[in-house]
């Protein structure tokens, strides 16, 4: 198959000039972390920690599939009200709080999301074995959520004032595409934005672009015994099913790579009749645009052949898309933004072991995105150690939230600027 010139280009492109050497900027001083009232807040994590994973356990035993996150939100807005904070519920279901920063500050926005992947009727109850808390959306993102109002509290008790203001917004609908942040941010100002969301250590400061589409393919149909040499919309399906996974992709590990998969297939009512419908998903990732384009414009032109082929129609519908955020030479100014640096030297100091080099990574697929392909100076950092996410087996290590939640409270001193001066 004849591929468009941009891939070939992508694919040949030198990878970025070796590590700069100079050290990135960084927002982050031993010092901050001694100002009496940080040093306050991060003991309010320790001394309240069993009460932090009792009400984590109570979170995530609140059901929550994306556009059905009210119970959650309730819960959260009450929290909130206790502490005295205002609340601010958007219309599609964001949840905002705000500490008054004491003025001439940047404004800061975490943003953690309230919704998960696992159908209302999925059994949440979480069984702790040891150290590990296991219920379906425990760690994705009923993590953040509990360590986002634990933070709070923290800062509250121990009296820490910032100059510019801290936004937390608990965000809805952020696995069906980040609809929840894209909503608010269209909104609400911010000057620096952090999405709580990941495995404890991750800073990624770049954006997946991520393109859901459904293939369409239709004809008229026919019974079977009047099928032969008609128009058959699953030939056409099946055909580019198998062309679409011709197209060459840069190899795996390349400093810019794609992948794409075909994940539900549909179509068909009866066993005796060429369907009139079929229909697959592609679901397409990539963090470079132009190779986000030329891959779209390939796949697409794909199935249009083998519609044609097959004398059917072919029509593309967007289910969902997120642009890409960069290749990552041109992010290179996005890593020198202090944001980057301020939270992987939070982490370090936490006793978090990043890998030399690779501490920050040009990518990510959360809420951060929505933040990196508006130009605002965003990060997504991790909640707690865990794996398995989206699946039934997913789990938590209880311990390591701790962690996640003084590096939300380090994280604000540092880029919210600490009001108060730090111990000579
Ligand atoms: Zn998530």
């Amino acid at each position: 198959m004849r591929l468009p010139t941009v891939i070939a280009v992508a694919l040949l492109a030198a990878p970025p000039a070796a590590a700069q050497q100079q050290p990135y900027p960084t927002r982050f001083t031993r010092a901050l972390a001694e100002v009496p009232a940080v040093r306050d807040a991060m003991r309010h994590i320790d001394d309240h920690f069993e009460a932090q994973l009792a009400e984590w356990i109570r979170i995530t035993e609140m059901p929550a599939k994306s556009e059905h996150e009210e119970r959650r939100a309730a819960y959260v807005k009450a929290q909130l009200e206790g502490m005295g904070l205002p609340v601010v519920t958007d219309s599609i279901g964001n949840v905002t709080t705000r500490l008054r920063g004491t003025g001439g500050g940047p404004t800061l926005v975490f943003a953690a999301h309230l919704d998960t992947v696992h159908p209302m009727e999925t059994d949440v109850t979480v069984t702790r074995r040891g150290d590990a808390l296991h219920a379906p959306g425990v760690f994705d993102n009923s993590a953040s959520v509990a360590n986002a109002l634990q933070a709070l509290r923290a800062m509250l008790a121990s009296g820490l004032k910032t100059k510019g203001d801290i936004v937390i917004v608990f965000t809805v609908q952020e696995e069906l595409g980040l609809r929840g942040m894209a909503y608010w941010l269209d909104r609400n100002p911010a000057d620096l934005l952090v999405a709580l969301d990941g495995g404890l250590g991750s800073v990624n400061y770049g954006a997946l672009g991520i393109y859901w589409s459904r293939m369409v393919f239709s004809g008229e149909g026919s019974h079977t015994n009047t099928s032969r040499g008609k128009p058959h919309p699953a030939r056409a399906a099946a055909q580019c099913i198998l062309d679409i996974y011709r197209i060459p992709l840069p190899p795996a590990g390349a400093p810019v790579s794609a992948v794409y998969n075909v994940g539900i297939l549909d179509g068909g009512h009866v066993v005796n009749a060429i369907p009139q419908e079929v229909s697959f998903t592609v679901d397409l990732r990539t963090v470079d645009p132009a190779l986000l384009a030329t891959l779209d414009t390939a796949i697409v032109h794909t199935c249009g052949r083998a519609a044609a082929a097959e004398k059917v129609t072919f029509a593309r519908e967007f289910i969902q898309k997120n642009e890409a955020g960069g290749r990552p030479e041109a992010l290179a100014d996005r890593r020198r933004h202090p944001i980057v640096q301020t939270s992987v030297d939070v982490l370090r100091y936490l006793g978090v072991e990043l890998p030399a080099g690779r501490e920050a990574a040009p990518t990510g697929s959360t809420d951060a995105n929505v933040g990196v392909v508006r130009g605002i100076p965003t990060v997504a950092v991790g909640r707690s150690r865990g794996g398995d996410q989206h699946t039934l087996s997913e789990w938590a290590d209880g311990p390591s939230a701790r962690i996640g939640t003084k590096q939300i409270i380090l994280l604000a001193a540092a880029l919210a600027e600490v009001a108060e001066r730090p111990v000579p």
